[in-house]
C-alpha cells in the first residue's frame, strides 16, 4: 500500500505531493469542517476507469452543501482534475480521495460560513482495506459499546471528516478486542453500519440492508450491489433488522469503495452460516468485480475510462 503519489491536485494545480499543505489554524483540523469522498479506478482493458465517478463526486457536492460549505468548482471540473491526477501520476488503479474543507478561516465555530472550501484530490495505489485475504477467507466483526450517530446529532447521510470520529471509535474498539472490524448499532439498537462499510445479510435466498433510516452513509458499493443482486433475480430488502439477525443469518458481507465486498465469517464470536464465504456473497463477488474484468457488462454506465478523452 503506498500512502502517497508523486503529484497531488490542489486548489486548481497539478503540484507535487509534499507542497499541498495547510495551516495548523485551519479551520476543518480544529473542528472536523471537510467533505470528501473514497473513489476507486481499476485497471480495465480499457485502461484505468474510476468507478461510479460523477454519483461519487455528487455525494461529495450533496455533503457540502448540508454543511453549507461552498466548493468553489463544477462537478465537471473536479472530476476533470481526478483524471489528471490519476494521469499524472502514472497509475493503473487507484484508491482516490477528493476532500474539501475549511482552511484559514478564522478560528470562531462559524467562521467558514459563506466562504469558499480548499480542495484536494489526491491518488494513490490502495489494496483492499480490510486486507487482500480478507476478500476470499472473511473477517470477524463485533458490535461495539458505541451506536452510530442518532440522526439528530450530526447527518450520517453527509460523508463529513468530523463523522469518521464515530468511526474510530467504532473500529478501534474492535480492533483492540481483536476483530478486524467493528459494526455498530443506531440509536434504535438496530443494525446500522461498520466503521467505514455498509452492511448485507442473506437468509433463505433474500438479501436485507438497513435502509438510510438507520443512520448509515448510504453508499456506493451498497447502492450498485442492490442493483446487480435485483439484475440477478434476488429479492432485496432494506429494512430495519435486528442485532440478532445477523448471529442467524445465512451469510453476511460488509461494502464500500475501500473494503469491496468483504465476507463477515463471525460476528460476536457466534459464526454466520458454515462461518466461510457463502454462495450469494461470492456470486455478487464475481459480478461486481467482472465489471473491471470486463466479465460483466458496464450496463449502467458506472465506468468513466480516465484515457478515453
Ligand atoms: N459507511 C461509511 C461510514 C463509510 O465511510 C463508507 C465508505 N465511504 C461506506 C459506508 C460505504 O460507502 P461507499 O460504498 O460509497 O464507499
Amino acid at each position: 500500500m503506498a500512502n502517497s503519489a508523486e503529484f497531488i491536485w490542489f486548489n486548481g494545480e497539478i503540484m507535487p505531493w509534499q507542497n499541498a499543505t495547510v495551516h495548523v489554524m485551519s479551520h476543518a483540523l480544529h473542528y472536523g469542517s471537510s467533505v470528501f469522498e473514497g473513489i476507486r479506478a481499476y485497471d480495465t482493458p480499457k485502461g484505468p476507469a474510476v468507478f461510479r465517478h460523477e454519483d461519487h463526486m455528487q455525494r461529495l457536492f450533496d455533503s457540502a452543501k448540508i454543511y453549507r460549505i461552498p466548493v468553489p468548482y463544477q462537478k465537471q471540473e473536479l472530476m476533470q482534475a481526478l483524471r489528471e491526477t490519476i494521469r499524472v501520476n502514472g497509475l493503473a488503479s487507484a484508491y482516490i480521495r477528493p476532500v474539501a474543507f475549511w482552511g484559514d478561516v478564522g478560528l470562531g465555530i462559524n467562521a467558514g460560513t459563506g466562504k469558499p472550501a480548499d480542495v484536494a484530490i489526491a491518488a494513490m495505489e490502495w489494496g483492499s482495506y480490510l486486507g487482500e485475504e480478507s476478500l476470499e477467507h472473511g473477517v470477524d466483526a463485533a458490535v461495539t459499546s458505541w451506536n452510530r450517530l442518532a440522526p439528530n446529532t450530526m447527518p450520517t447521510g453527509a460523508k463529513a471528516g468530523g463523522n469518521y470520529l464515530s468511526s474510530q471509535l467504532i473500529s478501534g474498539e474492535a480492533r483492540r478486542h481483536g476483530y478486524t472490524e467493528g459494526i455498530a448499532l443506531d440509536v434504535n439498537g438496530t443494525i446500522s453500519e461498520g466503521a467505514g462499510e455498509n452492511i448485507f445479510l442473506v437468509k433463505d435466498g433474500a438479501l436485507y440492508t438497513p435502509p438510510v433510516t438507520a443512520c448509515i452513509l448510504p453508499g456506493l458499493t451498497r447502492a450498485s450491489i442492490i442493483t446487480l443482486a435485483t439484475d440477478k433475480g434476488y429479492t432485496v430488502h432494506e429494512q430495519s433488522i435486528p442485532r440478532e439477525a445477523m448471529y442467524l443469518a445465512d451469510e453476511m458481507f460488509m461494502c464500500g469503495t475501500a473494503a469491496e465486498i468483504v465476507p463477515v465469517r463471525s460476528v460476536d464470536q457466534i459464526d454466520i452460516g458454515s462461518g466461510k464465504r457463502g454462495p450469494i456473497t461470492q456470486e455478487l463477488q464475481t459480478s461486481f468485480f467482472g465489471l473491471f474484468s470486463g466479465e460483466t457488462e458496464d450496463r449502467w454506465g458506472w465506468l468513466d475510462y480516465v484515457n478515453a478523452e
